[in-house]
């Protein structure tokens, strides 16, 4: 079977497009562009890039956004005093702590603290529980980046037997929520997979859909798929690759040479549901601004 690549660079550029529209409309109508306040607390290369990443995409569409740097050092009331102010800031349509944060700082409470109708990211406990009830206001990025792939990769996710590994609070639970909505997006039978899942080959034989967010690298080969699944594969993780100037590669969850003729339909990494994420980030502001407006 000849697998059919998932260019999620390229569904990430159009869909950025077409939120490049909504906001010049948007402009028209005499609303300011659409803001993102992001906060980075610490010095953590990789925060520094994905925010970079956001800013970038935010500029694309024609939105503005700033970048908040705080101090390692930083207190949880620190941080708190400074997302109430921007809670209050009619400039700021939406807001992201970049995660992780550092360990002195109790993330639960600053996710709590933002408002959840600036919370692009998703995930205050009102942003997550809203989902879960079904009726969702903002949906974290990368769940929401993985069904817009699906969708206009043409899958159809009604009645799938769809199989998540990881449930990490960021990826994998909210995404169970997403598939496993009564929506004509959603309505798949989701099976969440994590590290006490006992056989977990035998699991992710019955997906029609595997999406692997795990974080270990290459963890999922060809024999724990199904002929003709459609394989997502969240997982970006760094290994040494001597012959590359930067030392490294990406990447994924997924063993992707051993998929190929195997799955109908898989994602690359890098490429894939990375480019997805900071589009979808760029339409929750898109949404913030909507709703603050
Ligand atoms: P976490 O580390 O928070 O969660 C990993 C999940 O995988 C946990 O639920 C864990 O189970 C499960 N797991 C670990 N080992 C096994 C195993 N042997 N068998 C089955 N399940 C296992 O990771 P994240 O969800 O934050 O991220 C996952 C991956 O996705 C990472 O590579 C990350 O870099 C990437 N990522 C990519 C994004 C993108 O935009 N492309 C965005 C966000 C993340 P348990 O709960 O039992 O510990």
């Amino acid at each position: 079977m000849e697998t059919t690549l998932i260019d999620g660079k390229l569904i990430a550029s159009n869909i950025r497009k077409e939120i490049a529209k909504e906001v010049e409309e948007f402009v028209q109508k005499g609303n300011s562009a659409p803001h993102l306040t992001a906060i980075i607390v610490g010095n953590d290369p990789a925060s520094e890039v994905y925010v970079r990443n956001k800013g970038r995409a935010c500029e694309s569409v024609g939105m503005t956004h700033n970048t908040i740097k705080m101090q390692a050092s930083t207190s949880t009331q620190e941080l708190l005093d400074t997302i109430n102010k921007l809670n209050v800031d009619q400039k700021v349509s939406g807001i992201l702590v970049q995660l992780p944060l550092p360990q002195q700082i109790d993330s639960s409470a600053i996710l709590a603290a933002i408002d959840i109708n600036k919370d692009v990211d998703g995930l205050s406990n009102n942003n997550l529980g809203a989902l879960l009830k079904g009726e969702p206001n903002f949906v974290p990025a990368t769940p929401l980046g993985v069904r817009a792939l699906l969708q206009r990769s043409g899958v159809k996710i009604p009645g799938k037997n769809v199989v998540i590994v990881g449930r990490s609070t960021l990826v994998g639970k909210p995404l169970s929520a997403l598939l496993s909505m009564k929506s004509d997006a959603g309505d798949a039978t989701v099976t969440l997979a994590h590290s006490a899942t006992i056989d977990l080959s035998k699991i992710t034989k019955t997906a029609d859909i595997l999406i692997v967010a795990a974080g270990i690298a290459e963890f999922i080969d060809g024999t724990m798929i199904k002929e003709g699944a459609v394989v997502i594969d969240v997982g970006i993780n760094r290994i040494d690759d001597k012959g590359n100037k930067k030392g490294y590669k990406l990447v994924g969850d997924v063993n992707f040479e051993s998929i190929l003729s195997k799955a109908s339909m898989a994602t690359p990494v890098p490429g894939g549901v990375g480019p997805m994420t900071i589009a979808m980030v760029v339409s929750n502001t898109l949404y913030a601004a909507k709703l603050n407006n």
